[in-house]
């Protein structure tokens, strides 16, 4: 058995989800949207099961979703990239992450990640060899210094991958976080792998700005994108990677030996819902943002101390005015004693910096937030 594997445990996302579930508790754990998703991108994945090709796709993606994706990422980020050979579907974000770790480093290379993190990276980057390098970002701004990267960065620094907008902080890298990591991923001659899945539900009129389009950055990045996020369909698992060829032609290596393809009627309708106009990507943020208000002013209407939120499904508390000190216990009792399931933040942090910061998803129907707004009222 694989040491690093046998030793970890069961996602903190399903421990909760599984507990909620048991409890009838109301999941605010697990980032998944209630609402079903744009009906017209669900009709098109099932007409393609019924009357489309339900073989095996190319194995970079079907084309038709290649160029969507270089048509969409033209228009949304100004990139310009090129169907044939900068683009690759796979399955799932996490796919092209594991994947990329895999075709990128080499056993003893260092990966450079920022704490707190989602849970999937540090044992990937573990399996394949390498040696993560934490660079611990702390509430309330979660906040990146010039003096943790030249901490974290070293001659031996292959990678380093990032979520950008950032959960679980809903936090967004300014535009001079981004350079001065640039500058120093081009100093040691490294490869960010930018997990840019939030890249839609960013709010307040904020706009993503991909790392690909960095100076300097455009030949040593990956960056990753997903239709769950980008549709509010969590459980399709289409990816999207974007690489210059030379990365391209690595990756797409280990993409063919873990997955080699992804459902190619999904994919027909990504590629449709790429092409939705404008209103569609507005309506979404601002449905989820009008979420986000709701549930912060309930919360702070019940005493809460809320952080701020700009993009992703989430939005953090702190627990330590309410004289919780660990975040792990708080919401177990949060989930069995009241009802509501909460992901404690400690989960993302490798180190065990930060144990009194709760995150709860509010892309929830207002009923669903309602309800949870009234159990964590009757909280003793
Ligand atoms: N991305 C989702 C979250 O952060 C969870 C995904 C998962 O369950 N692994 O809640």
């Amino acid at each position: 058995m694989n040491p690093i594997f046998s030793a970890l445990q069961t996602s903190v996302f399903e421990v909760m989800s599984q507990l909620a579930r048991e409890t009838g508790a109301v999941n605010l754990g697990q980032g998944f949207p209630d609402d079903p998703g744009p009906e017209d991108v669900r009709r098109k994945a099932a007409e393609a099961v019924i009357s489309g090709w339900n073989q095996y796709p190319p194995m970079m993606g079907l084309p038709e979703l290649r160029h969507a994706t270089a048509a969409h990422y033209k228009r949304w980020q100004g990139l310009d990239l090129d169907a044939e050979t900068e683009i690759m579907v796979t399955s799932g974000a996490t796919e092209a992450i594991a994947g990329a770790l895999m075709a990128l480093i080499t056993p003893g290379d260092e990966v450079v990640l920022f704490e707190p993190m989602y849970d999937a990276y540090v044992p990937l980057v573990r399996r394949a060899g390498g040696i993560p390098k934490f660079v611990t970002l702390t509430p309330p701004a979660f906040g990146l210094t010039e003096a943790a990267l030249a901490a974290a960065f070293s001659p031996k620094t292959r990678v380093v991958l990032f979520n950008n907008p950032l959960n679980p902080t809903a936090t967004i890298f300014s535009d001079a976080d981004l350079d001065l990591l640039a500058d120093f991923c081009i100093r040691h001659d490294a490869v960010a792998i930018c997990d840019e899945v939030w890249e839609h539900v960013v709010f307040d009129g904020r706009r993503h700005v991909p790392m690909l389009s960095r100076p300097g950055m455009r030949e040593r990045t990956v960056k990753i994108s997903s239709a769950g996020k980008i549709f509010s369909l969590t459980g399709w698992k289409v990816g999207l990677v974007m690489a210059a060829p030379p990365l391209m032609r690595v990756l797409a290596k280990a993409h063919q030996y873990i997955t080699f393809t992804t459902p190619p009627n999904l994919q027909a309708a990504v590629a449709y819902g790429l092409g939705k106009d404008d209103s569609y990507f507005e309506g979404m943020r601002s449905d989820f943002q009008r979420s986000r208000d709701r549930f912060t002013e309930g919360l702070r209407g019940l005493g809460f101390s809320v952080l701020p939120s700009v993009g992703t499904y989430f939005l953090n508390v702190y627990i330590a005015p309410l004289g919780e000190l660990d975040d792990v216990d708080f919401c177990r009792r949060l989930v069995m004693e009241n009802g509501v399931a909460a992901i404690p933040v400690s989960a993302f942090y490798a180190q065990g910096a930060v144990k009194t910061v709760v995150r709860f998803c509010f892309a929830k129907r207002d009923a669903t937030l309602d309800a949870a707004l009234e159990r964590l009222a009757d909280r003793k």
